[in-house]
């Protein structure tokens, strides 16, 4: 009988999106599982890929089926578990299977092909050649196969003679997929018993005191050490060292060490808290069903300051007490060192730790300490739902409501349907937290019981929610007030600085970007290839793309009608902090934005002064608004509240209402009373009314309402189909075609496309429409939205007909996006 591998061939196509067979040779026998990442030859090259399915018969001919090259790990990185879990993505998403499996592998686990040169056989060259070659021969018969990206780069002035005598055949060329970055390995010197390290000081001659040190140190701390630490101890060189090892008095091995960010931070031990009664009621039902093992989601609904980081701790502990594994999610954002502490603390050693501020090496290091068992609590962003353990009992997402858990980019999967599947398939527990949780979310629960509601209205010791006012900016403006803050803000502000208490400044940025207009003509200045605003930088004095990252020098005239009066508009975190100065002399400001947290332990620099009490104003966009726990800060005021608001995309009141609401809930949340001011030009919006008395039900009752008028999530579903090309005509052709194939699809299903008619399913195709971003990079873009409701697999329809269309998609060069569940409206 022959094994056959099964492999997803990692070329992110739909027309390779299918499972090719290889014959796994006799040498990999016993390597090979569902998961296992291996080389594979490729139209011709060798590519990386995943084996999914294992069989002794095959869909090809033996004879002609290609054997596997090679396994790529020693322990397979992916379970058949997460092999399923990505089969099960792919058809969620639309997308293909190698894109949905490769976002479970660390990235450091994303193999390239590299080429490798060496001497054919038999082969020959003159010793003018040797000359000519300059050491490059001399390299290459040495008999090891070398890097051709190395060779290059050494010998950059002959890249000819490589060529040719690869061309003639002197030289052959092997490929190898290879990983970016490895395990680190450190060179360690394990010392030898006293009575040898004593024979060799004997032995050593007199002149060579330096050895002479090594070895009496070795003698004195018989411990392994490092080669390089133990030659900054004796002041020494490791070839020093080395040299000891040769005489075989000390021996020198490769050993793997993990490159752990938090090793150089002692984490103060916390035990578990007495929980309030709200927090044990939460808990109870939580843990019963850890107790049975039985698949469960719950909505926990509580306040800022409402405790919900205690309860998710306590039914972590009771998960690990059984015996399983948990997985935290929390918002990119939010993963400040604050967070992380708070599970260090409690867990210690057993946390691994996974977002994007780590190096790859780093992020690698946490993975195999989750995959090698060392690790049993994974708390990190989005993608650590895919931590690669094999027995999870708990799944939590702290604000479960955020869009960070969508990812943009292909699979445009969402965190929260991910870890209800993965939960699914270990009878695992999902604990879904938020103050202001989701509608779908909160409708599913309310209406549907699952997730089951469980509420915590109230913070923790009694301590009151903060008060809130909102203020009209245009009554300031009519009073002649034009400052950027209010005369309430100013006043409250002067208030913490005289009593030494501090500040929480939001600066709602999204959509309020700051944008070059001219006074006398109204021009904006816009992207040349995308139809966006460029955005102001101050520093560098020039107008970028945030999109495409075309820049250009800030413009002294109007390119439209030359008059001087151009200037930038909007307010970014820099004029703010520039405004805070001069209205408060002698105010310290920290300001946290994207500029100012780009290098590594920024966040936490900034947020250390903070805690110690070394700024009053804490001032920045959204990244201040989550997770932040100060017991100083009293005061939290927002300017531009209303900014988002005017987003196209059916959820910005939702989003401004979650915005405010998790800004408010800074303030207030230990002993001393908290207070929060809202600057706005719109009060009455409910999303701006409904923080006043932190009141979620209201917000939502009205939001659902029209929701529901509109057919829209939580009453509906969306995907969007995006196709781009340099041709308007043609996007508009196909567009048409694709919305009119679907909406016969669905007509042939008998679904209307009535949706006044309450309750019954229905489907209709919105566009195509020029996308809110209608031009990218140089393409327009066009959109076409499948609106559905119901028992609808709307999914099915749009897969079937993009592959009917694939072929004129192709031959007129489209580029096509489905996302299914949009979270964002590009
Ligand atoms: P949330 O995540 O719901 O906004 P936190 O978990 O951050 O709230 O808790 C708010 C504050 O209350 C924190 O400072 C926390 O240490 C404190 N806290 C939580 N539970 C308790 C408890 N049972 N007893 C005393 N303090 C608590
Ligand atoms: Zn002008
Ligand atoms: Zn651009």
């Amino acid at each position: 009988m022959t094994a056959v591998a099964r492999v997803i061939v990692d070329v992110p196509s739909r027309e390779t999106d299918r499972t090719f067979d290889y014959l796994i040779p006799d040498r990999l026998s016993g390597w090979v599982e569902i998961g296992t990442r291996v080389a594979v030859p490729f139209g011709g090259r060798t590519l990386q890929g995943i084996v999914t399915g294992l069989g002794a018969d095959a869909e090809v001919e033996l004879a002609r089926m290609k054997p596997l090259e090679d396994v790529l790990d020693a322990i397979t990185p992916l379970s058949s578990e997460l092999v399923q879990l990505g089969v099960w993505m792919s058809k969620r998403w639309l997308c293909p299977l190698t894109i949905a499996l490769q976002a479970m592998l660390p990235a450091a686990l994303k193999g390239r092909a590299e080429k490798y040169v060496f001497p054919a056989e038999g082969a020959e060259w003159s010793d003018e050649e040797t000359a000519q070659s300059g050491g490059l021969l001399h390299a290459l018969r040495k008999g090891q196969p070398l890097k051709l990206s190395g060779l290059l780069q050494h010998y950059p002035e002959h890249g000819d003679l490589l060529r040719r005598w690869l061309l003639d055949g002197r030289l052959e060329e092997r490929q190898k997929v290879e990983d970016r970055l490895s395990v680190k390995t450190v060179q360690t010197v394990f010392p030898s018993d006293a009575e040898t390290l004593k024979r060799a000081v004997a032995e050593l001659p007199a002149r060579a005191h330096k050895q002479r040190e090594v070895l009496a140190y070795l003698a004195d701390q018989p411990e392994p050490i490092g080669v390089q630490r133990l030659a900054e101890a004796v002041s020494t060189t490791p070839s020093t060292i080395r040299s000891l090892a040769e005489r075989g008095w000390i021996d020198i091995r490769a050993v793997t060490e993990d490159r752990d960010p938090y090793a150089d931070r002692d984490f103060p031990v916390s035990l578990p808290m007495q929980l309030t009664p709200a927090q044990a009621a939460a808990l109870l039902p939580i843990n019963d069903a850890l107790e049975q093992r039985s698949n469960e989601v719950f909505l926990l609904h509580g306040v800022t300051g409402s405790g919900k980081t205690e309860v998710y701790l306590q039914a972590i502990q009771r998960c690990m007490e059984s015996g399983r594994e948990a997985i935290v999610l929390v918002p990119e954002i939010a993963l400040t060192p604050q967070m992380v502490e708070r599970f260090k603390s409690r867990f210690g050693a057993r946390v691994a730790v996974l977002h994007s501020r780590l190096s790859q090496g780093e992020r690698y290091d946490e993975w195999r300490k989750i995959r090698e068992g060392r690790a049993q609590v994974a708390v990190g962003a989005r993608s650590a739902i895919f931590a690669p353990f094999s027995k999870i009992g708990l799944i939590v997402i702290d604000e479960e409501h955020e869009t960070s858990y969508k990812q943009e980019e292909s699979p445009k999967y969402h965190a929260r349907d991910v870890a209800v599947e993965r939960a699914r398939l270990h009878g695992a527990v999902v604990v879904l937290g938020s103050a202001t949780p989701s509608l779908e979310t909160y409708q599913a629960a309310v209406d549907g019981g699952r997730p089951k509601y469980i509420a915590m209205p109230e913070r923790v010791a009694d301590r009151p929610l903060p008060g809130v006012r909102i203020v009209d900016m245009r009554e300031e403006l009519k009073l002649g007030n034009r400052a950027m803050f209010s005369r309430e803000l100013a006043e409250a502000l002067r208030d913490r600085l005289d009593r030494n208490e501090q500040t929480v400044l939001l600066l709602n940025r999204r959509g309020y970007a700051t944008f070059v207009m001219c006074r006398s003509c109204g021009y904006t200045a816009a992207c040349p290839h995308c139809e966006i605003s460029l955005t102001y930088h101050r520093g560098s004095h020039n107008l970028r793309c945030h999109y495409c990252g075309y820049a250009e020098a800030e413009p002294k005239v109007c390119p439209s009608c030359e008059s001087p009066h151009i200037r930038f508009f909007g307010t970014g975190t820099q004029k703010v902090e520039e405004a805070l100065a001069e209205a408060f002399p002698g105010i310290r400001v920290i300001r946290m934005d994207v500029d100012t947290t780009t290098e590594k332990g920024s966040h936490e620099k900034w947020l250390t002064q903070f805690r110690e009490r070394r700024a009053d104003v804490l001032l920045g966009t959204q990244m201040v608004a989550k997770g932040l726990d100060f017991p100083y800060v009293t005061l939290v005021g927002v300017l531009a509240a209303d900014a988002a608001l005017r987003l196209p995309d059916f959820r910005a009141s939702e989003r401004t209402f979650q915005l405010l609401t998790q800004v408010a809930g800074r303030a207030g949340r230990h002993e001393l009373p908290g207070e929060v001011i809202i600057q706005t030009y719109d009060p009455e919006h409910v999303s701006i009314d409904s923080v006043r008395g932190h009141d979620y039900k209201g917000f939502v009752t009205k939001e659902l309402h029209v929701r529901r008028q509109l057919g829209y999530p939580p009453y509906g579903r969306l995907i969007a189909i995006t196709l781009s090309h340099e041709s308007v005509p043609m996007l508009l052709s196909v567009g048409e075609q694709f919305a009119m194939r679907i909406r016969e699809k669905a007509a042939a299903l008998g679904i209307s496309s009535d949706f006044t008619e309450p309750g019954r399913a229905a489907l209709e195709v919105l566009g195509p429409v020029s996308s809110p971003i209608a031009r990218l990079k140089d393409r327009y873009r066009f959109q076409c939205m499948v609106k559905y409701r119901g028992d609808v697999d709307a999914s099915f329809l749009a897969s079937q007909v993009l592959q009917e269309m694939g072929d004129a998609v192709k031959r007129g060069g489209l580029q096509v996006s489905v996302d299914v569940d949009p979270q964002m409206m590009l």
